[in-house]
């Protein structure tokens, strides 16, 4: 990403915070960090802080060690630094500068509670304390709509893992335990730009009915349906996708629920444009399911957003009146468990376009038959 749509983020974070009246921001290291001013810092009890107010005087606040690459990879923002020893919350507190009493500060989601803690005895309690609120509610307004550097990495990160997807029929064979199919398929994400697997969930047999199972000492057998859901960081970017494979034939019931799986992540897919709500989409693969009389096996939401990390707004659930943007960035993952028996979950991450929708996964949705 480039200086000029780095120092964009945190230029429209200003008028976020403006437009609803909050004095600043605290954001210690982590996702919100790196969308506001591209520094990755990792996180200590010596505290980083960017601390960004609504009158745009922003700071990061880092330890002198840290100086160095604070400098080099935050953008668009002043760096200060406190020597070895010296309280970090005294030059957190100038940063925040004179607050009125009740003024609203927002708390990064990841800061961590000890420099939470300190930060709330140096600025006062009691009366004149600010009012502490979560600073997802703010940050969520940048982060949910990406920007067309963010795209393109997203692009990129479904690209590489839809190669692992390709390579599948080597990576998974009969006789392998799933570990060692994960283990496999990690490498295969490295060769593909991957700087790690955040996940790798080899779901074989009765395993592939846990949702979030990973992987296990099974050995996969002829006749088993196996889930695959992987996926990891890309230059920052999150991949995530999930297909599913039989080894030479598929369980008995296995076709039936598939198919009816397969038409409705179409269907939600389909419906993904601009002016409709994450809810709806929920709503377009679960009527599929509910219909073919799965709708009891369906037991989690149909996505969630995606972009520096694997799940963050927009929630693609029941109840979230959100209206879809262009540049909003989710999965649309339904799925079908039955338990002692298998599951399945077709995935792929969408982008709000103009006046649609592009997948950025674009490998064929089909049930994919391994040899035996
Ligand atoms: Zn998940
Ligand atoms: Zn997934
Ligand atoms: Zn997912």
């Amino acid at each position: 990403m480039t200086a000029v749509i780095e120092s964009t983020a945190l230029q429209r974070i200003e008028a976020v915070m403006a437009s609803r009246d909050v004095a600043a921001i605290v954001i210690g290291p982590g996702a919100d960090l790196v969308a506001l001013t591209g520094y990755r810092a990792h996180a200590s009890e010596r505290p980083t802080v960017l601390v960004a107010r609504a009158d745009g005087e922003h700071a990061l606040v880092v330890p002198a060690l840290e100086a160095p690459t604070a400098r080099a990879g935050a953008v668009g923002v002043p760096v200060q630094a406190y020597a070895e020893g010296a309280d970090p919350y005294a030059v957190i507190g100038t940063a925040l500068g004179d607050l009125a009493g009740g003024a609203s500060v927002g708390i990064g989601d990841q800061l961590w509670a000890a420099t939470l803690l300190g930060l709330q005895q140096q600025v006062g309690s009691g009366g004149s304390a600010p009012h502490w609120f979560a600073a997802s509610r703010i940050t969520r307004e940048v982060r949910m709509v990406k920007d067309a550097a963010g795209l393109d990495g997203l692009r990129r990160a479904g690209q590489a893992i839809d190669q692992v997807h390709r390579w599948m029929g080597e990576l998974l064979r009969p006789g392998l335990t799933e570990a060692v199919v994960g283990q496999r398929i990690a490498a295969a994400m490295a060769d593909t730009g991957h700087a790690r697997a955040a996940f790798t969930i080899v779901g074989s047999g009765p395993n592939g009915a846990s949702p979030h199972h990973e992987t296990s000492d099974r050995v996969i057998e002829v006749g088993d349906a196996v889930v695959v859901d992987i996926g990891g960081p890309v230059d920052g970017w999150f991949s995530d996708c999930t297909r599913n494979y039989v080894v030479g034939h598929a369980p008995d019931g296995y076709d039936e629920a598939f198919a009816v799986l397969h038409a409705a992540q179409r269907a939600a897919v389909a419906h993904v444009r601009p002016g409709v709500t994450a809810a709806s989409v929920d709503a377009a693969a679960r009527e599929v399911i509910d219909a073919a009389g799965y709708g009891d096996a369906f037991i989690h939401r149909t996505g969630h957003g995606i972009g520096l990390e694997v799940h963050e707004e927009p929630y693609i659930i029941d109840g979230n009146d959100l209206v879809l943007q262009p540049g909003m960035t989710f999965s649309v993952e339904p799925g079908i468990y039955l338990e002692g028996r298998f599951g399945m979950r077709i995935e792929d991450i969408v982008a709000v376009t103009d006046d649609g929708h592009e997948r950025l996964n674009t490998t064929d949705t089909s049930l994919v038959t391994l040899p035996a």
